[in-house]
């Protein structure tokens, strides 16, 4: 009972937006209904939230939400509201038409890092099963494959390193590309724990965020030259024996042929490329290459970018050099930007993986799980195309069909102009979402489908720790989950046979067998187990197994050799010239009020009173003041926004926020370059200029 006698239940869950995945409890009332938040004493988070984990719960019964599926014929018609029935025929009679025009592969779906694994697992499999198309893949591509990419590379296994909890033993911590304080904020709790034993913490980042201000060092680089500052860092690290060579000599491979690349990068060159004074990566190296126990944990700063990949393989190279790896305190991560951002990759619904995060060109992989599925191995698909090169396959009518859930490309991919070319030529579009997005309102059909608060599975988190949601309320009618669309779809299709989920259990029941015996192995996770626990990390492969939170204990990484492989950088300029006449470079992100493309944050009232809209971030040296309308302008597109007034961002940069749509689209300025290793857009920087404009 609470002060005003409303009898409520506590259900215990967790945050679905960003990936700390804070603890909390959903208050739900004598009707099944949820109406509140409570904090929740999980040791991710102990009883910490930040804003958008405290509005979070007014999605649920939120009066935008959709009750009926949507359905129109043509572009030109208005939605009309549709049986279940209807919707689902409809679909999949133009599954078949399309597949029977054009080959299977003209059909396409794409996912999304905020669903429960279970529901990435179901993506996977009914693109490959269901519809039998190579092409299908997720929103993660916008988010951390990069550091995906650079993990596999280098230590054979895609997660960060260590627990949050190691970052209190450390006695120095780097933050790179990340703006942890609104990104992340519940996560400064271990930045603080850390800082107040002593910790020396260093921040690489254009804009002097709030965490940057509290920085031993803060290293105000252009976006887009990490990799030729991280190599002068270790240059370095090398020139002053700040190196760890038994751990080198016992542990690594390449070693030799990466001191010759970072003998390339003088803290002359670093400051040249970087803006940067010198001494500051002096200073960096022996802060960082002399401490006990360093760490190092970065975020989409560095790995939005056409080498994104190649960044973060700079900050291993460091980390690795000064045997920070495998120890508390010691280590190294790479912090999610979604719910799910961590597992929504492992299991099947990323292009050119199968479940268990097994590659969909292993021959092996490829036996196993279609003998799991029971499918002829040669109906498996090949590896599909990323999420953005599928839109350019759309513009050139090679995909003409596309289902799309738990996403919202109209405002999150780069190059707006592109994006909604892409989809403007489908024949046929369907979009899953509890919410009118931009990009279902461009739809055929709309099936609504329940919030993370209707249905429960389980997220990984940026430590890869396992967490359980449970159900709070039961969907409004007319509502179905994700996991019902699917299977539903897939009866129609002819193989119901192998869909056969009454829900998220059975699905995570197939799923921790399909993963079993791979690096990502979840076999040894339950249900039961996580309610116990409060979360596991993966590789647990047995139910005895207790989990590993902490990786390359004693230096052995899950390459078959156990060594950490280094790879050699060369930095590279961005995708995006600059000249005379787009002479800034134009940097984007989070705020702390948003999520993402905003389709669920920008509905809630204290998050839009927070932060009702888009602006520009310009440094004084412009001559504008706060307010005054500022039009930003790159190759792609021009839009007017008040400008922010502040020493906090470098002269040479402006800044945007991303989560609203055209016409105040950070990413209808954005550019659509692709990093050509993990496919993930360079958001983080391109060529802008900035003009005073008549109005906002
Ligand atoms: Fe939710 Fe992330 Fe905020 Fe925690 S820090 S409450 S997980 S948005």
């Amino acid at each position: 009972w609470h002060a005003n006698q409303v009898k409520q239940t506590l259900v215990p869950t967790h945050c679905c937006f960003c990936g700390v995945q804070c603890g909390m409890y959903l208050r739900v009332d004598e009707h099944g209904k949820v109406f509140g938040v409570e904090p929740r004493n999980h040791d991710i988070n102990r009883s910490r939230l930040c804003p958008k984990g405290l509005n979070a719960y007014q999605q649920v019964n939120h009066p935008d939400r959709l009750t009926a599926p949507l359905l129109r014929r043509s572009r030109d018609e208005p939605f009309r509201e549709a049986s279940w029935e209807e919707a689902l025929d409809f679909t999949v009679a133009e599954v078949r038409r399309i597949q029977a025009e054009h080959g299977n592969d003209a059909f396409g779906l794409l996912g999304g890092a905020s669903l429960f694994s279970e529901k990435t697992y179901l993506v996977g499999k009914f693109a490959r099963v269901a519809l039998k198309t190579r092409h299908v893949d997720y929103n993660g591509r916008l988010c951390m494959v990069s550091a995906a990419g650079a993990n596999k590379l280098a230590f054979g296994i895609d997660r960060a390193a260590n627990p949050f909890a190691d970052i209190l033993q450390t006695d120095c911590l780097l933050i790179a590309g990340s703006n942890v304080g609104e990104c992340f904020p519940v996560m400064t709790q271990y930045l603080w724990g850390a800082r107040d034993r002593g910790a020396r913490l260093i921040v690489v980042d254009p804009r002097e965020t709030a965490v940057a201000r509290t920085a031993d060092i803060h290293v105000a680089l252009r976006s887009g030259t990490d990799a030729a500052f991280f190599n002068s860092v270790l240059h370095v690290v090398i020139r002053e024996g700040l190196t760890d060579e038994a751990f080198l000599a016992e542990h690594t491979t390449g070693w030799e042929e990466l001191k010759a690349t970072v003998a390339a990068y003088p803290p002359q060159r670093a400051a040249e490329i970087c803006g940067i004074p010198d001494v500051q990566v002096e200073q960096v190296a022996r802060m960082f290459g002399s401490a006990r126990k360093a760490m190092a944990w970065h975020a989409r700063g560095i790995e939005h970018h056409t080498q994104g990949v190649e960044n973060c393989l700079t900050v291993i190279n460091l980390c690795t050099a000064t045997g920070n790896l495998g120890k508390p305190g010691a280590g190294y991560g790479t912090i999610t930007g979604q719910g799910n951002g961590q597992g929504g990759r492992e299991h099947g619904q990323k292009s050119d993986l199968l479940p268990g995060g097994r590659s969909i060109n292993d021959p092996e992989a490829r036996r196993w799980i279609s003998e799991f599925w029971g499918i002829e191995e040669a109906e498996l698909p090949q590896a599909g195309t990323s999420m953005m090169e599928m839109v350019w396959q759309m513009q050139r009518q090679e995909i003409r069909g596309l289902i799309g859930i738990c996403n919202n490309p109209f405002v999150s991919l780069p190059n707006y102009a592109v994006v909604k070319d892409g989809y403007d030529t489908l024949d046929f579009h369907a979009q899953f979402d509890f919410f009118l997005s931009e990009t279902a309102a461009n739809a055929h059909v709309v099936f609504p489908v329940t919030t993370w608060a209707e249905d429960e599975g389980v997220m990984a988190n940026a430590e890869a720790r396992v967490v359980k949601h449970n159900k709070a309320q039961d969907p409004p009618p007319g509502v179905r989950t994700d996991t019902w669309v699917m299977c539903e779809l897939a009866r129609r299709l002819g193989v119901g046979d192998k869909f056969d989920f009454p829900g998220s259990r059975e699905v995570f029941d197939e799923l921790r067998v399909a993963s079993s015996g791979s690096v990502n192995d979840y076999f040894g996770i339950t249900y039961e187990r996580l309610e116990q626990t409060g979360g596991i990390a993966w590789p647990c492969p047995d139910l005895d197994h207790p989990g590993t939170p902490r990786l390359f204990e004693g230096g052995l990484t899950y390459h078959p050799d156990r060594k950490v492989h280094l790879q050699t950088v060369e930095w590279h300029p961005p995708a995006d010239p600059y000249d005379e006449q787009y002479p800034l470079r134009l940097t984007t992100g989070r705020t702390v009020a948003h999520f993402l493309s905003g389709n669920q944050t920008r509905r809630l009232g204290a998050l839009v009173e927070q932060t009702p809209r888009p602006w520009v971030e310009l440094h004084p040296s412009h001559g504008y003041r706060n307010g005054d309308p500022v039009r930003v302008t790159t190759r792609r597109g021009s839009e007017v926004f008040p400008a922010l007034v502040t020493e906090a961002i470098r002269p040479d940069h402006a800044f945007v926020p991303y989560h609203w749509p055209f016409p105040t689209s950070a990413n209808a300025l954005t550019i659509d370059a692709l990093d050509p290793r993990s496919k993930i857009p360079e958001y983080k920087v391109c060529a802008c200029r900035i003009d005073p404009a008549p109005e906002v």
